[in-house]
């Protein structure tokens, strides 16, 4: 295992402490990942100074965590955060420690975290290792070990056992055999854990090299049942002939499959979520799962509200989901093809084409030609090219237009104005002011609109003014 190189302006922020009479090391993902020789991205720096006299010391200080001993120094570009050495008693939530003692020693301090990776500390400026739980030994070894007791560090925090997973998935850690017997036991203290703080590691889990080994142990641990039980249902789900897998293998290999965004990987793991309600098996045996991107599409939306994503995120992954179930051939038309990019909107295709390239790997097990695609962007591009429209804002006339003759503003006229887009979907050719409003006003009692002054005479045109 490597030693760490520490970039010069970390040991001048080092230095500002020293100087000052406190100690300083660099703790938590840096050193394991430096270690490991994994790229770092953030420093964390432990120190015996009080959180107020960080402030003092430094000119640009953010308050992070301030009553926990925890600021932010803002140093050379650089957001360090730096909390104070400390101890904690009593959590009797399970969640957020009774008491935060300072005053603690840096051995303290180290024992409080959670995992031997963890509880490690480097000093900077000679760039010695103070390493009291072998963690440096579990790195070799590859465990994820909890500090102590893992049933009691457990019980003390709820997350602690779904960070175990997200480093084991991370990192391609095995958990110790003593701290994954601990994890079923410490479900209820789980449970109770905030959607925020576990939409956290979820999402370390999703974008890790190799998602399915989280998601496996939490499904083995008993996690997935109280965490996401929708996706714990699609276990033993069997499909149809050309599938390899159960519905949550199957998500699991395409999750593994689709490229490293969070809305992509969240998009291939969800996609199948309403096969095991929509089930239906034929007298030949054969399995089908009518409509069940529908199903699929209100279960991912759940699922993310629940978790407190972000509304961008929660839309992008719903619309995917509910869109992914399209078979492009040859035969389409033009109008088919209009039809697919309004539908799923220009910007989108190619994150809906990279969840149909995750969901075919993870039917068939294996990676799958990307070029399978292009004959459909082809037909994409030219329908781009020739500007025809395909969404609302594209039609020549809107809502002003047809107000002018007569159609209130509510329901009907957004109903009105639909039709019209599929029929210049269907034919480019309409859509001029002048045929879309002679269509508008053919159509208009179909949705119980009266036309003003005497309806349509036999040219489409409104009649005459009558005094
Ligand atoms: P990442 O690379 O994801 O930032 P990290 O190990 O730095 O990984 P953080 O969540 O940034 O993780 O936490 C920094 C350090 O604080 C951890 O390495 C660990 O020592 C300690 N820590 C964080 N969360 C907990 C917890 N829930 N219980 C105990 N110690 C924790
Ligand atoms: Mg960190």
């Amino acid at each position: 295992m490597r030693s760490l190189p520490i970039p010069p302006d970390l040991k001048d922020f080092a230095r500002v402490l020293i100087d000052a009479g406190f100690r300083c090391y660099i703790v938590g993902g840096a050193v394991r990942d430096g270690l490991l020789g994994r790229p770092v991205s953030d420093y964390d720096a432990a120190t015996d100074a009080p959180p107020e006299e960080v402030r003092r010391l430094f000119r640009r200080v953010i308050p992070t965590g301030i009553q926990h001993g925890t600021v932010t120094v803002l140093w050379k570009g650089r957001s360090i955060e730096t909390t104070t050495f400390r101890r904690e008693a009593g959590y009797s939530d399970g969640r957020r420690p009774d008491r935060v003692e300072f005053g603690a020693s840096l051995e303290e301090d180290l024992e409080r975290r959670d995992f031997t990776i963890n509880a490690m500390a480097l000093e900077p400026l000679s760039g010695a290792l103070v390493d009291p739980h072998d963690g440096r030994g579990d790195l070799a070894r590859r465990l994820v070990r909890a500090v102590g007791e893992a049933a009691e560090r457990f019980d003390e925090d709820g997350l602690r056992p779904l960070r175990a997973i997200r480093f084991a998935s991370q990192l391609g850690f095995e958990i110790e055999a003593a701290t994954l017997e601990a994890i079923p036991a410490a479900l209820p203290r789980f449970s109770g854990v905030s959607a925020e703080r576990l939409r956290v590691e979820f999402e370390k889990i999703l974008l890790s090299d190799e998602p399915s080994r989280g998601l496996r142990l939490m499904e083995k641990t008993g996690m997935l049942a109280v965490a996401l039980p929708e996706l714990a249902a699609c276990r033993g789900v069997e499909q149809k002939g050309f599938h390899r897998f159960d519905v949550l293998d199957h998500l699991l290999a395409s999750v593994d499959a689709a490229p490293k965004d969070p809305v992509l990987r969240l998009a291939a793991l969800l996609h199948d979520l309403g096969k095991p309600a929509t089930r239906v098996e034929g007298s030949d045996g054969v399995a089908s799962f009518h409509r069940h991107e529908e199903v699929s599409a209100r279960q991912a939306a759940e699922l993310l509200r629940r978790l407190r994503f972000p509304n961008a995120v929660q839309d992008e992954v719903v619309h995917l989901v509910r869109q992914h179930m399209f078979f492009y051939e040859e035969g389409w038309t033009d109008a088919a093809v209009r039809r697919f990019l309004a539908r799923v909107g220009p910007s989108k295709v190619e994150a809906l084409f990279a969840l149909r390239l995750a969901d075919a790997a993870g039917t068939v097990g294996a990676p799958v030609d990307p070029r399978s695609l292009d004959p459909l962007r082809r037909r994409i591009e030219r329908v781009i090219e020739a500007e025809e429209a395909l969404g609302l804002k594209d039609l020549a006339i809107g809502g002003a237009e047809l107000a002018a003759i007569g159609v209130p503003k509510g329901p009907a006229m957004g109903r009105l104005l639909a039709e019209l887009l599929e029929t210049v979907l269907d034919d480019p050719e309409q859509n001029t002011a002048e045929r879309l409003l002679r269509i508008a006003r053919g159509i208009m009692p179909k949705y119980g609109i009266t036309p003003p002054l005497g309806g349509v005479n036999a040219g489409g045109q409104a009649a005459e003014e009558k005094p």
